[in-house]
């Protein structure tokens, strides 16, 4: 057995102790508003997508409230975010591609979701995982693609055979667990800049590439 396949046993069983309620951070009330947080959080801090969503979601209701939103009161209420022009466009065209095409649900699968404008692969198992608690796939953020990279899981730098090759080493059952919980790891321990090791749970199973 290759060593990084040996090791995920013992990682899973220590991101487990650290994060046992593993979540993403972005608030949400339905599946339609996670993906529309989702969106939002490109390039910004959960922190601050919460806080605009928390008014946000109340000022539009659902895809049709959206879709028929003047698209520049809605780039004035996503500035907050940054790229505000293309996420008020993403949003709007995710919304009305939802309403022309799904009824104005969220679909459960990638392969459909990734149909929709502004929603890439990441995205859909974000809402996936998340919203429907499916395992379609690992998400691979910033985080997740750090975290892997330093933990020997993957050379890789593409997030899509980052996944892939995720996908081979760690059991489908914990797809759901082991995003969120490494998007935390990344967040909070194995930091871009000054990752702490010495605090680290992972630290005698990780050979530390790049650090
Ligand atoms: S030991 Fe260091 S490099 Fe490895 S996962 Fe922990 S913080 Fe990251």
């Amino acid at each position: 057995m290759p060593p990084a396949q040996k090791m995920v046993p013992a990682l899973l069983a220590r991101l487990r102790q650290a994060h046992p309620d593993a979540r993403y951070e972005l608030h949400w009330s339905t599946p339609f508003e996670l993906l529309v947080a989702t969106i939002l959080a490109a390039q910004c801090t959960d922190e601050r997508v919460n806080r605009v969503t928390a008014t946000l979601f109340q000022k539009y209701q659902g895809p049709r409230a959206f879709a028929e939103a003047h698209t520049a009161a809605l780039e004035e209420d996503l500035k907050p975010t940054g790229f505000y022009k293309q996420k008020a466009k993403s949003v709007q065209g995710m919304s009305r591609g939802l309403l022309e095409s799904f009824r104005g649900e969220v679909p459960r699968t990638v392969d459909e979701l990734v149909t929709l404008p502004g929603v890439a692969r990441k995205t859909a198992n974000v809402v996936l995982n998340t919203a429907f608690n499916l395992p379609s796939g690992i998400i691979v953020d910033t985080h997740v693609a750090r975290v892997s990279q330093r933990m020997g899981l993957t050379k890789r730098e593409k997030p899509e055979e980052i996944e892939q090759e995720l996908m081979r080493l760690v059991p489908q059952d914990q797809w759901t667990f082991f995003g969120p919980a490494t998007v935390l790891h990344g967040r909070y321990t194995c930091t871009a800049r000054k990752p702490k090791c010495d605090a680290c749970p992972l630290n005698d199973l990780c050979p530390k590439t790049g650090v």
